[in-house]
């Protein structure tokens, strides 16, 4: 009976339902350029120029990209000396995503233009996180980010500053073209979709917004909610209170425990809240920090712009939902710079000049390993060995395979770190042990193209925070252009919507680490098909009483999984304070001979400057 009732609602939401050839040909520019069109799970079909950026589907770490990194690193494959292919470069380079992509553009100034180069990826696209979905399924072409998004160019060093300015980077000329604000963008701003599964009704609220939001219009707005009495009650009452819970403390106290209790204990202790209304703020900092509130901090949460200066002798400042901070980026997010780093490495893959014709930019991916180019691309391909011998650097790579072994000079490692430890066999106990406490938080980044945006358009919101599903929050991707890509507000046509968050590891409370590892071993179970019915479901709550038929108004789905996302940031409740020096991040990244180590786990820190400046301070450290 359940799996028939499951299979008249998937029917309803379309789940069988083939998105033909036929309903994609509207991009004739794209077969005018010789690009393939997606399907909704799509591979490419034979004979197509391989272009990455337009596969859909499940991309991010797709089936392909890190089995061989399974078997070595959980199975303890050994893989063997492999075919020497007799290839002698000056660098190789392991991981292409900013990091390393970063380190053979500072490894080639300091060691001149000719140096030869190689970089090795295991997937089947270059920029690691920040990659691009593209969609040609509607009338134009539509962009979107598969994982890294903005440039947080308060936050650069000089260094940083200068390789974006020499790729040709236009900050101030981005931030012009930028009206892009996680949805909060629509008439009446951003929203929360309490969803029928979760709550019993689904209900779409404008306005109520938990994390920089406004009272005033959470309190208005509190009675319609599809929650307990008793909740409801509890919130009214969280937002009236005006107290100081730790009046009589002296600094050192407040900031002991500010910084020594969870968010969520904080709101049921003396928020008062009840267990189903402090569960509502969990999924706020999800995509923020790869984390809930749960597990970070009254202290983090502050920062995070979620509400308690009431409640600590302050006052609540009212925000629109909008997410403050002052950053910026390009329509594909960051994968514009991975582009711009790539085509300053090897011009040969496309033309150009600058900061505006990147994101129009096709990439020929035949010419990224090139025998005649001095840097070479070489994706997937999986490192499973790098170690000295002889005098060089003797790195073993698995390709469709087939095991294989190059030479050089010098290596940076700018692959995770919680994988090097597998690779290098030469490291000490305490820098292996270093390595291994680089434990990435998963996150999840699922793009859906929409027919149109008209029935957003006619509720008046472009997202919303959804504190029942999987995904957290969901935005409409416009307001972001260059001179060569167009896509305004006013344009309701085809439009992505994408579903953004962390998988919620199921094991709450335990240490943040081992929540990460159940939350990637969630995200690895999951089937595309899980993922496609959890975005149409909540498309077919959020817009379909505005007219949106999921079965007939989605072109295609991209899932961004990323098991290995952001960087660990060590986090109040679960780290000490390492003395200077002595962070595992601060051990793990000592070069060890001709190898050194990059990737923004070397800077504990989630960011693209950091990737950036971290593959700097790696290159500056090989020995002569
Ligand atoms: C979903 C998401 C959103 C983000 N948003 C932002 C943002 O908006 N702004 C921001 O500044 N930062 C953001 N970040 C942080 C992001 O991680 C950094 O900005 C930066 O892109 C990290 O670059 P990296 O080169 O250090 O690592 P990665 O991008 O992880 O690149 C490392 C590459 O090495 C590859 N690799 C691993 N092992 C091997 C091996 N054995 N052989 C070959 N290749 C290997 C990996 O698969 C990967 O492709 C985001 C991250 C994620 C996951």
């Amino acid at each position: 009976m359940t799996d028939e009732r499951d299979s008249r609602a998937d029917q309803l939401l379309g789940m069988h339902r083939r998105i033909t050839r036929r309903d994609l040909i509207h991009g004739a520019g794209v077969a005018a350029a010789g690009l393939p069109l997606a399907l909704s799970a799509c591979r490419q079909e034979p004979g197509e120029r391989f272009y990455p950026p337009t596969l859909t589907g499940m991309r991010g770490s797709h089936p392909g990209s890190f089995e061989t990194g399974h078997a070595l690193a959980r199975e303890g494959r050994e893989f063997g000396r492999g075919r020497d292919l007799n290839e002698e470069y000056d660098l190789v380079v392991v991981g292409g995503g900013i990091s390393g992509l970063a380190a053979a553009y500072f490894y080639r100034q300091a060691h001149g233009e000719s140096s030869r180069i190689l970089i090795l990826e295991n997937h089947d696209d270059f920029g690691g996180h920040a990659k691009r979905n593209e969609f040609h399924q509607g009338d134009a072409m539509r962009l979107a980010w598969g994982g890294v998004f903005n440039l947080e160019y308060t936050e650069f060093s000089p260094v940083v500053h200068r390789l974006l300015d020499e790729l040709g980077v236009d900050i101030e000329r981005l931030r012009s073209r930028d009206d892009f604000n996680y949805g909060a963008d629509g008439e009446l701003g951003a929203a929360t979709f309490f969803d029928a599964e979760t709550y019993g009704r689904d209900a779409l609220a404008p306005g109520f917004v938990l994390r920089h939001g406004d009272p005033a219009r959470v309190l208005e707005q509190v009675d319609e909610l599809p929650l307990s009495d008793e909740s409801r009650a509890s919130l009214r009452r969280f937002y009236m209170a005006r107290k100081d819970v730790l009046a009589g403390q002296d600094e050192a106290g407040r900031t002991r425990y500010l910084r020594g209790t969870s968010y969520t204990e904080f709101l049921r202790e003396h928020g008062e809240l009840t267990d189903e209304a402090a569960e509502l703020f969990v999924k706020t900092t999800h995509g923020y920090w790869g984390v809930g509130a749960d597990s970070l901090s009254v202290a983090e949460c502050e920062g995070a712009g979620l509400p308690m200066a009431h409640l600590l002798g302050g006052e609540l400042t009212a925000g629109d939902g909008s997410v403050s901070g002052e950053t910026t980026a390009f329509p594909d997010g960051n994968a514009s710079v991975a582009r711009l780093l790539v085509r300053s490495l090897i011009p040969d893959v496309t033309a150009g000049a600058d900061n505006e014709d990147i994101v129009s930019a096709v990439f020929n991916y035949a010419r990224l390993d090139e025998a005649r180019s001095a840097v070479r691309l070489r994706l997937n391909s999986t490192a499973v060995e790098v170690a000295e011998e002889g005098g060089a650097v003797r790195v073993t790579y698995v390709q469709a395979d087939e095991v294989m072994a190059v030479r050089a000079r010098h290596a940076v490692l700018a692959c995770y770190h919680s994988i090097v430890p597998f690779l290098v066999p030469d490291l000490s106990e305490a820098q292996s042990q270093a390595f291994r406490a680089q434990v990435k938080r998963p996150l999840l980044l699922t793009n859906v193209l929409l027919r149109n945006s008209e029935a957003a358009d006619t509720l008046g919101v472009t997202g919303a925070y959804c504190p029942g599903r999987l995904h957290g929050a969901a935005w409409l991707v416009k307001g972001i252009e260059t001179e060569t890509y167009h896509h305004e507000w006013g344009d309701s046509g085809a439009t992505v919507m994408q579903f953004w968050g962390a998988v919620d590891s199921g094991a709450r409370g335990i240490d943040v680490r081992t929540q990460h590892r159940a939350s990637r071993a969630r995200l690895l179970e999951m089937t595309f098909e899980d993922f496609e019915r959890e975005v149409r479901t909540v498309l077919d709550g959020m817009l379909g009483p505005a007219g949106f038929n999921a079965a007939e108004d989605i072109l295609a789905i991209t899932v961004n999984r990323w098991p290995h996302g952001y960087a660990y940031d060590y986090l109040d409740l679960w780290d000490p304070e390492w003395p200077p020096g002595e962070a595992p991040h601060e051990i793990a990244r000592r070069p060890l001979g001709r190898i050194a180590f990059a990737n923004s786990d070397a800077g504990a820190y989630a960011a693209t400057q950091v990737a950036i400046d971290e593959a700097w301070r790696a290159v500056g450290e090989l020995p002569g």
